[in-house]
């Protein structure tokens, strides 16, 4: 529920609807917005009496949240949602952001010298497994906390921020210590207790869609984030499973103005893993772009023919650098522009 208050509702009254949803028993979120103050109650289960609330002053109406997702909805929060790290990139506005790099970290050359490259190509989020879900327990798990360290140094080196995945809690503490984003992968959409842990973290998450999950499933899984006080979050449209085995999964282009009507929350798509073919990625990210996606995740890697993870969906590095001009003439397009890039600074 929301209690809008009118444009010259003073502090004072404000305060006074925030202690009587308290009386009530439920968390007040007071939300100063560009006209006007409103104040979020959350933890609805119907039985709240409207007109305790209605009736004090300064009180213009209440909006019952017809979703099932509240703090998520475009009905709690109109104003598109912008995510901004420290590095200047924000996500959310109407620049498109791009996050690039391998699926994995392998060891420091290949992640410096590949962080270099795409920096030069415009790319401002560095990607990079250190924690990787792996569907065999016998593939490649990933570098943990020295490839997260060899993250640190990459951002030292290039001033790209960084997004990395965080599986269960023990690698979120360490995600959280060196990360700019804390990334949770589709496989972990609906591990709620990852979730809570990941909404009390304090960082930005990027919380990709699970590959059976209906867009208000990963609505209600962005919810769990919110609910806990993180409102710093961005949505990743990855693929979803189909029934065509020409690629390996089927990216839902659909669900970016789908998410954009319901939602404030930026979404990124991932054609990469949503294709996971190297021939489609440019195609995919370039329809992407045109479909409104806030941002592109791209798997590049220096030598993909020897990549431990992903090689096949990876993109050489002269491929992303095409791929960053057409998507930028895809950009202007549709009134938007690439975000500024880190090496012309
Ligand atoms: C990844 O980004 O490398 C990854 C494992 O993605 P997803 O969770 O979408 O499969
Ligand atoms: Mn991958």
């Amino acid at each position: 529920m929301l209690v809008v208050m009118r444009h010259d509702a003073t502090p004072e009254e404000i305060q006074a609807v925030v202690d009587r949803i308290h009386e009530l028993g439920y968390e007040a979120t007071p939300m100063p917005g560009k006209q006007r103050t409103a104040v979020g109650l959350v933890g609805n289960d119907g039985k709240v009496n409207a007109d305790r609330i209605e009736s004090l002053a300064g009180v213009l109406e209440i909006i019952h949240v017809s979703q099932p997702y509240k703090q998520v909805s475009r009905e709690w929060k109109e104003e598109s949602t912008v995510v901004e790290l420290a590095n200047g990139t924000r996500i959310g506005g109407t620049e498109v952001v791009v996050m690039a790099g391998p699926c994995s970290v392998e060891g420091e050359s290949q992640i410096i010298g590949v962080a270099h490259q795409l920096r030069a190509a415009g790319a401002t989020i560095l990607r990079g497994g250190a924690f990787k879900p792996r569907t065999s327990p016998y593939s490649f798990q990933g570098m943990a906390e020295d490839g997260l360290k060899l993250l640190a140094k990459a951002r030292d080196e290039t001033g790209m921020a960084i997004v990395t995945e965080a599986i269960d809690s023990e690698s979120l503490d360490l995600v959280v210590k060196y990360a700019d984003i804390v990334q949770i992968g589709a496989r972990n959409m609906q591990n709620f207790s990852l979730l809570r842990h990941a909404g009390r973290a304090g960082k930005p998450v990027l919380l990709k869609r699970g590959m059976a999950a209906t867009v208000k499933d990963l609505l209600l899984s962005a919810e769990y984030l919110l609910a806990e006080g993180n409102g710093q979050v961005i949505l990743c449209e990855r693929g979803v499973r189909g029934f065509d085995t020409h690629t390996r999964n089927l990216l839902d282009l659909t669900a970016i103005p789908v998410v954009h009507s319901l939602s404030h929350l930026p979404i990124i798509a991932d054609p990469s893993h949503g294709t996971g073919l190297r021939a489609k990625v440019i195609p995919m990210a370039r329809a992407a772009v045109a479909a409104g996606a806030d941002g592109l995740m791209i798997e590049v890697h220096p030598d993909p023919e020897r990549a431990m993870s992903d090689g096949a969906q990876s993109l050489y590095p002269a491929q992303f650098e095409e791929l960053m001009q057409q998507v930028e003439t895809i950009a202007a397009a549709i009134g938007r522009e690439m975000a500024p890039s880190l090496a012309s600074v």
